[in-house]
């Protein structure tokens, strides 16, 4: 069979010129594994990371042999695991870029043949349309009327993404892209309300001419100098979704400011909070923390200075971050 290797480890963004294609024998189907040929393999952009050694700590692949990685839809051709047969379908992120792979249950989920078509397992019925599903409907929850933006959206989670928000209710979807071609399908194909070419000087001011009153969700694809553009026009209370870091994949070093790549890996929710919103509650909070404070298991430490002359002194003190504490004055007894 055919495999693709990479001639040399990578330091670079990879180029066509870093690979070569090799002959070697098909792998054997080994004891509780399928044989399958790949048919529609995947290439997706955390590929480029991951054969640099930058992706979640893995490994690179060995220059010469190592199987560059990539999910695909497949065909059994042999099966020693029960309940799998020669001919069935399946979708698999361990194709790898290679025209036979043996599998291990688990490393593969079957799929229809007669659901959808077979390829649209490689994108949008698969790891990128998973991705935006995800984002849309278990993250950022879209619903009715939301207005939605998002990157890089003549991609296939871009223009997923859309897509799942309009059927899930949004009012508004409105796409970022590279260029007219680009824009022109996003429009045409996914059927967007607008698309904005960001490499258009006065793309900010054609987004706010879209979106007027801002959007309740942006789903970042690109990285931290689109998302820097779109927080000032989120609503309040909008939710963006931190998926794709493309624009600092192959860059030499993180950008300065915010550390993107660390809040995507942890998975984390990043929420502002204005505790006005939670001043209807308060009597709630006192209830449940009072007692707390009165036993010791809720401690608080002072830094408290008396007479009321002393509050620009103190003040003072709290602004260069030298306060112990909670700044308080004392400005009478509480006795009187
Ligand atoms: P796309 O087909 O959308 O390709 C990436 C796009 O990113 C490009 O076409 C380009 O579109 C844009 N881009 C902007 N700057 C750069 C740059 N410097 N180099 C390369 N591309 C750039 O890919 P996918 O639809 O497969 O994935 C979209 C994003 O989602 C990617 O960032 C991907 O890594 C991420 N992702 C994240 C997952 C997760 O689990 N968090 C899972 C799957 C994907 P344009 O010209 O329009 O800017």
């Amino acid at each position: 069979m055919k495999q693709i290797v990479l001639k040399h480890a990578l330091d670079h963004k990879p180029t066509a010129a870093d690979f070569d294609v090799i002959e070697l024998e098909a792998p054997a189907c080994g004891e509780a594994q399928i044989l399958v040929r790949i048919v529609h393999l995947s290439l997706d952009p955390y590929v480029g990371s991951r054969i640099r050694g930058r992706h979640m700590g893995e490994v690179p692949p060995e220059p010469g042999a190592g199987v560059i990685p990539g999910a695909a839809v497949a065909q059994v051709v042999e099966s020693k695991i029960q309940g799998v047969s020669v001919g069935d379908w399946v979708h698999t992120m361990d194709a790898g870029w290679r025209e036979y792979a043996a599998l291990d249950a688990g490393a593969f989920r079957i799929i229809d043949p007669n659901a959808a078509p077979l390829a649209a397992h490689a994108g949008v019925l698969g790891m990128p349309g998973l991705t935006a599903w995800s984002g849309i409907t278990q993250l950022a929850k879209v619903g009715d009327g939301d207005v939605v933006l998002v990157d890089a959206a003549a991609g296939t989670v871009g223009g997923t993404v859309g897509q799942i928000a309009r059927l899930k209710g949004a009012s508004k979807v409105i796409g970022i892209a590279g260029g007219p071609d680009k824009c022109a399908m996003v429009v045409n194909e996914y059927g967007f309300d607008a698309c904005v070419d960001y490499k258009q000087d006065n793309w900010t001011a054609i987004l706010d001419t879209e979106a007027p009153d801002g959007v309740s969700v942006h789903f970042e694809n690109v990285g931290v100098s689109i998302l820097n553009q779109i927080t000032p026009r989120l609503k309040l209370y909008g939710r963006a979704i931190l998926c794709g870091l493309a624009e600092q994949y192959h860059s030499d070093g993180p950008p300065p400011g915010l550390n993107a790549g660390m809040i995507v890996g942890k998975r984390a929710a990043i929420m502002g909070l204005i505790v006005y919103d939670f001043y209807p509650r308060w009597d709630e909070y006192v209830a449940e923390a009072g007692p707390w404070v009165t036993s010791g298991s809720l401690k608080f430490v002072e830094d408290r200075m008396d007479g009321l002359e002393t509050a620009p002194a103190l003040f003072e003190k709290l602004m260069n971050g030298q306060n112990m504490g909670k700044c308080v004055v004392g400005v009478a007894s509480e006795q009187i």
